[in-house]
């Protein structure tokens, strides 16, 4: 019967091992069983862009199997298993061939997000890489091995597209990263700020083309031609691209479960169906799409309680994200979307503090790179709650 079947989280990311493993601070006894697309090997996913600067390989990064991580959290982990499908009115999901059905007592959706493909034409689009998990890390990794890479094309040069920049750089290898927009990390960081990036990252090696779409990779005689929107071309040995992710929704779509840009949960993470819970980087948790870990950990707190009979509402600090560029460290807590006011600068060579302030002078944001990331402790308490 329902009330005595298991509680099921589908997923092994950070979310769904890190509600497992708050859910038995709870509860050492209800059955838990924890379904994943992947191998199910626990990984700290944003190391992934540190793979080449820490001189970490796959098996580095992998803390954990799934047979010791179900040992540790005394759940069951069925691994490459994908959930094709969840009638919610019987509170049953269907795996694999859908011929295998499992009741759930609670259903937590961790499915994580999907790399965004941007639409590129060519024949060489089998060296295009994307590295949004533990698999995709060693595919490339090996992909690299194999042709002898010795320059990388990066296509994005937001969070991650800038992150691998100085990740390859550190690792020996030549880039060039293409970007739409004006500078690095456009969409997170002010004019100033990011091209402080751009400066130290130049000086490391790194080229960038700004303004320029890449319309088609190419098969070349070695490697690949990368053609841009403004005719210009690059060669390069492969490409990565690094777009942006999206709230994977379609299982939830499917199953008549509500979403917009995630699965849409209120704050005690429960979805529009009775017993079904979303979580991490697939979730809108009260309007909020945050796909970083320090939001996922004060869900997987708040869930885990909930779950175990004290029902708690998520709230969220105010949580600054670093971005992991040694060349010029980055800190930056965004604005509100649509918060009025008016950034001002301290410009100091590659040293960068930018402070948001409405106009009574209270912080709302801030975006500091190089040196000025010290002061990240000093504003971060006087910034607002992003969920009070
Ligand atoms: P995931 O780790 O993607 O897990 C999703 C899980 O769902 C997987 O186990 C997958 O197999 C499973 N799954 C999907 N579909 C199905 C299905 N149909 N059936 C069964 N299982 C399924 N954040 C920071 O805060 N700081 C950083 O410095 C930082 N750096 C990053 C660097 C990189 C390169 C990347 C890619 C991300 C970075 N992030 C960073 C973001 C952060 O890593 C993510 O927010 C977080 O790891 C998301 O965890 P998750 O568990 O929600 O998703």
């Amino acid at each position: 019967d329902q009330v005595h079947a298991p509680v099921v989280i589908l997923g092994t990311g950070l979310a769904g091992y890190g509600l497992a493993k708050e859910f038995r601070k709870h509860d050492a006894e209800t059955p838990l069983i924890l379904i994943t697309s992947d191998d199910g090997r626990s990984y700290s996913k944003p190391m992934l862009s540190t793979g080449y600067t820490k001189d970490m390989s796959t098996t580095d990064l992998a803390q954990m199997d799934a047979g010791s991580m179900g040992r540790m959290l005394k759940a069951s982990v069925w691994t490459m298993t994908k959930v094709a499908a969840i009638d919610t009115a019987n509170q049953l999901i269907k795996v694999g061939d859908a011929e295998t059905a499992v009741h759930y007592s609670k259903l937590v959706l961790a499915l994580g997000a999907d790399v965004i493909r941007p639409p590129i034409e060519g024949d060489g689009l089998d060296k295009v890489y994307s590295i949004n998990d533990l698999l995709d890390f060693d595919d490339f990794r090996t992909a690299m091995k194999k042709n002898g890479a010795s320059k990388v094309c990066l296509i994005g040069g937001g969070l991650i597209g800038c992150e691998y920049t100085n990740d390859l750089i550190n690792g020996g290898f030549e880039t060039e990263t293409v970007d739409p927009l004006g500078y690095c990390l456009p969409t997170l960081l002010p004019e100033p700020a990011g091209k402080a990036v751009q400066a130290a990252l130049e000086e490391k090696g790194a080229k960038f083309h700004f303004g320029p779409l890449v319309t088609a990779v190419n098969t070349a005689d070695s490697g690949v031609k990368v053609s841009l929107n403004n005719g210009d071309t690059i060669d390069a040995d492969l490409v990565l691209s690094a777009v942006g992710v999206r709230p994977r929704v379609d299982l939830a779509q499917a199953s008549g479960i509500e979403t917009n840009r995630g699965v849409v949960t209120n704050r005690l993470l429960e979805t529009s169906v009775p017993n079904v819970y979303a979580m991490g980087d697939c979730a809108e948790v009260n309007g909020h799409v945050l796909v970083y870990v320090a939001p996922l950990m004060a869900q997987a707190r708040a869930l885990a309680k909930t779950l175990t009979g004290e029902p708690t509402e998520v709230s969220y600090p105010a949580m600054p994200v670093t971005i992991k560029v040694p060349a010029c460290p980055v800190t930056v807590a965004p604005p509100a979307q649509g918060a009025e006011g008016e950034w001002s600068f301290e410009i100091d060579g590659n040293n960068v503090k930018g402070e948001f302030r409405n106009g009574a002078g209270e912080l709302l944001g801030f975006a500091l790179t190089g040196d000025a990331t010290k002061q990240k402790m000093a504003l971060q308490k006087e910034l607002p709650p992003i969920m009070p």
